[in-house]
């Protein structure tokens, strides 16, 4: 874990510095845009699907997450 990790409801996205070795797994592509990844780039394994994300779709999908946990919220309580 670093400080660059984005930690979003418990939902963790790893943030990683792109390595050859880890390009060779994820063919190069971010998994949600497909966007060519380069070594050196940071990049975000998704814990939930097991894909590498870009930093704009790890982000994306954070505050998709953090918007559907206010959804949830802001429900009355049922019970
Ligand atoms: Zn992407």
């Amino acid at each position: 874990m670093s400080a660059n990790d984005l930690n979003i409801n418990g939902q963790y996205f790893v943030a990683q510095r792109a390595t050859e070795k880890i390009l060779l797994r994820v063919t190069n592509v971010c998994g949600m845009c497909y966007r060519d990844l380069h070594e050196g780039d940071d990049v975000y394994y998704d814990m939930q699907d097991y894909r590498y994300l870009c930093h704009e779709c790890a982000e994306a999908l954070s505050e998709e997450m953090l918007d559907a946990h206010e959804v949830e919220e802001a429900q009355p309580a049922l019970f």
